[in-house]
């Protein structure tokens, strides 16, 4: 039930509240130890915010936050502290995200420092770490605009590892590399997650790339989740219309198993102003009357679990509860 809604504010001097960002609007979801939930979307539908709200970056509207077992909505100070090291952030840009006046062993170090890691240890660990990311040492002391793109997100990966962390959560890792190099760091990262256990959320906006790691796929519109699913499941079977819309978009090498393309009518809408009934219903091409009345609820579709919220899915099975399939 997590939501984060952005206050929009009038008046410089006194400001008062006239309205709100609902960038989360009631989002639920389960990630399985040791596997990968694919967030998937177009850009503004709240998958960062959604990763962010989950790192205690920023704080949740509403809604709670377990982790092993723990609430960790309202943790604050030391406790809060600790808890940064179990969970991780690779970002979009590693360009962006990486300090170009700091060396690469800098770069690395940096989390281990605030964590007060000797330097014997540190140095130890980053050896390590440059040679599971595919970086050999002599790296160590070139800064980051003397690597590619697709380096620079190794390094960046290396500096996500340096605590052993359980959760990483990946905000669109591989959406400024090229094709080519893409396939290398997505390789590289489901390596990586099977050597150290590792629990992903992978947030794209692209379903062709979120299909390949994905263990588990939520499709966000508007600050929700419409469809939810297992990844071939959800590819080989979409029932939410958005996702056909999505999935009908990925080119596809042999032209005859290539989907009749569905275009979707204008841009997503304003999350602060978001339409009335189901929140797609501007763009659906099966968009009814009803559809501008009443919100659809999630329902469960097949046996496996996977769900979808729109009118006209059938249900199977009984309630709408969010059940992770095993
Ligand atoms: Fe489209 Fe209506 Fe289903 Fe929403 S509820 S996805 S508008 S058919
Ligand atoms: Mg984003």
């Amino acid at each position: 039930g997590l939501k984060k809604h952005f206050p929009i504010t009038k008046g410089a001097v006194i400001p008062r509240k006239v309205g709100a960002v609902k960038a989360v609007d009631g989002v639920s979801f389960q990630l399985e130890q040791g596997k990968t939930l694919g967030l998937v979307g177009e850009s503004g539908c709240g998958k960062s915010t959604t990763g962010r709200t989950i790192l205690k970056l920023i704080e949740p509207t509403e809604g709670q936050i377990l982790f092993k077992g723990q609430d960790i909505t309202s943790l604050k100070g030391n406790k809060l502290r600790r808890l940064r090291k179990d969970m991780q952030l690779i970002f979009q840009d590693p360009f962006a995200s990486l300090n170009p006046r700091m060396t690469v062993e800098q770069i690395i170090a940096e989390p281990m420092k605030v964590f007060g890691i000797n330097k014997a240890a540190r140095r130890k660990k980053i050896d390590q770490l440059l040679d599971v990311v595919g970086l050999s040492g002599y790296h160590k002391n070139r800064y980051p605009h003397e690597f590619s793109g697709g380096q620079r997100q190794r390094v960046g990966i290396a500096r996500a590892l340096a605590l052993d962390p359980d959760l990483i959560i990946c905000d669109e890792p591989v959406s400024a590399l090229d094709v080519s190099i893409q396939a290398q760091v997505i390789n590289l990262m489901e390596d990586l997650q099977k050597e150290f256990g590792l629990t992903y959320l992978f947030i794209a906006h692209d379903l062709g790339v979120v299909h390949h790691i994905s263990d588990q796929i939520a499709v966000m519109y508007l600050g929700e989740i419409v469809e939810y699913g297992h990844y071939h499941e959800l590819y080989e079977h979409p029932k939410h219309p958005y996702t056909q819309a999505l999935l009908s978009a990925i080119p596809e090498a042999n032209p005859h198993l290539q989907k009749e393309r569905i275009v979707l009518k204008g841009d997503v809408p304003s999350p602060a102003h978001p339409p009335a009934g189901c929140k797609f219903h501007t763009r659906c091409p099966l968009a009814q009357e009803r559809c501008r009345l009443e919100k659809p609820i999630m329902k469960t579709v097949s046996p496996t679990g996977q769900q979808a919220a729109c009118h006209f899915v059938k249900e199977v099975g009984h309630g709408d509860r969010f059940v992770v399939p095993k």
